[in-house]
């Protein structure tokens, strides 16, 4: 009995894998703990995310591994933190289009592992992991990609206004943000108005293309980050206003892709996880979202940082509900490992696990803990319900960390605000969390700072985004 018992166990696993599922990955960018309806926004409407959560898990203790977009990104791909492969670092937080760095070649992404497969893959969105020739998508395990190699307020004209001007009123003209398929750029300025929904339908038609074979989608949506565009049938929806407006149009594509895998016949054998990059971007006050019921947003290692609204969907295998455990972004790459049958990479610390017992309902998720960098120093580190800070900085605007001995505790059970300092209560606590922060910050090897080198020449000479070859084509 034992035996058959053994047999058994060995060969569901195999089963699983031998028919590996679709895995597709929405990605939103700056969108806060408190902006969907299923995470208690009062005045955002978004029945098609609020649908997919009571279908599928909502996770309320989800992390991504940096609270800013490029290293958040490079996190989510690769399963590691980027502190470890030079896309975090003390200077610059992300990459600017005159950046020379990107994600190193030799890191391997989740579209990298799941080439070997057969899966046909697609990016589609903003990238924001190096946009010279050599760090694009098509470089990255991506066959094909279309969208914007970073963020979507860069690369502002001459034309635009400073101050509040810019975001209350913006203009398509005041970014002269390039639009790319695959190596070439297709459009630029990218009109943003289009742009959730062009990433649709591209999203749409790969989908419906590839129904046959097994595929990897990652649509990186380029909002809610300011500069807010939405397309006209948007415009003036949500009583939150224009950042409403851009909030219910992700909505609304979610709710298309979910419906074309429904129509296809797709929905239960593909994985889809929705998240975001990084918390509210405050500063810009009503045009930033919402951090809910947590502190900070992004740029920050408060909870509001790097906590993120996190919904798994997969009709039939999921178990239905909310999940309080801990997760985060850099568990996907083990997760669709442990799923699909891919092999991670082997030669190199990953940061994340797989989280197949909690999402299929076999047990609890494997992760304890997590590391909050910002820069090149560990900030914060969560240890089961209590998190310390040994710094603190606001996401914005201040320019020094204030160093914390003994550092600052929260409950997160209790007080997931991180409001009431308990670190006198509990030395024993805080003790465990110093000895496990020492043996982490022990396996970081430096590493070349990919977001350093920065040149004016760049964008004309080196990026292969000229504008005079945009203008040029532009013209044609
Ligand atoms: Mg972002």
């Amino acid at each position: 009995m034992a035996a058959l018992l053994a047999l058994i166990l060995l060969i569901l696993p195999a089963a699983a894998v031998a028919a590996p599922p679709n895995i597709v990955i929405l990605f939103a960018d700056d969108l806060g703990y408190g902006d969907l309806g299923v995470y208690g926004n009062p005045s955002i409407r978004t029945p098609n995310l609020d649908r997919m959560a009571f279908e599928g898990q909502k996770w309320t203790n989800f992390y991504v591994g940096a609270s800013v977009c490029t290293p958040s990104r490079a996190a989510l791909l690769t399963g590691r933190l980027p502190i470890r492969n030079g896309m975090m670092s003390a200077k610059n937080r992300v990459l600017f289009p005159d950046s020379l760095g990107g994600l190193p070649g030799d890191e391997v992404t989740i579209a990298e592992i799941l080439k070997p497969l057969g899966y046909a893959t697609e990016a589609i969105g903003k990238w924001h992991l190096g946009h010279l020739p050599q760090y694009l998508p098509t470089k990255q395990g991506f066959d094909t990609y279309f969208g914007i190699p970073y963020s979507n307020d860069m690369d502002k004209t001459p034309d635009a206004p400073k101050g509040p001007e810019l975001w209350k009123h913006p203009k398509i003209e005041y970014f002269n943000v390039p639009l790319m398929r695959d190596e070439r750029i297709v459009e630029r300025p990218a009109d943003q108005t289009t742009l959730a929904r062009r990433y649709t339908e591209e999203a749409v038609r790969f989908i419906r293309q590839h129904k046959s074979e097994r595929f990897f989608l990652y649509l990186a949506y380029s909002s809610p980050h300011v500069p807010l565009f939405r397309s006209p049938p948007f415009a003036g929806v949500s009583l939150r206003g224009r950042y409403g407006d851009v909030v219910e149009e992700i909505d609304w594509s979610v709710g298309r892709i979910l419906d074309a895998l429904r129509d296809e016949g797709l929905a239960g054998n593909t994985l889809v996880v929705f998240t975001s990059d990084n918390g509210p971007w405050l500063i810009f006050d009503e045009f930033g979202g919402s951090a809910g019921p947590l502190r900070g947003g992004k740029g920050s290692t408060w909870e509001g940082g790097m906590r993120e609204p996190a919904i798994f969907w997969w009709p039939g295998k999921l178990r239905p509900g909310t999940v309080q455990d801990l997760g985060s972004t850099l568990d996907l790459l083990p997760t669709i490992a442990a799923i699909t049958g891919a092999k991670v990479p082997a030669d190199r610390i990953l940061d994340g696990y797989d989280l197949s017992p909690a999402l299929f309902g076999a047990g609890k998720s494997p992760r304890n803990e997590m590391f909050y960098w910002r820069g090149d120093k560990l900030f914060a580190v969560r240890l089961g319900r209590y998190k310390a800070h040994f710094y603190t900085r606001s996401g914005y605007r201040h320019r020094q960390a204030t160093a914390h001995e003994p550092p600052l505790l929260f409950d997160l059970g209790v007080d997931p605000g991180e409001q009431w300092d308990v670190a006198a209560e509990h030395p024993d606590v805080i003790e465990k969390i110093r000895k496990l922060a020492e043996k982490h910050k022990a396996s970081i090897r430096p590493v070349k700072d990919q977001l350093l080198e920065r040149s004016p020449t760049a964008l004309t000479s080196q990026a292969g985004i000229s504008t005079k070859v945009i203008r040029l084509e532009a013209a044609n």
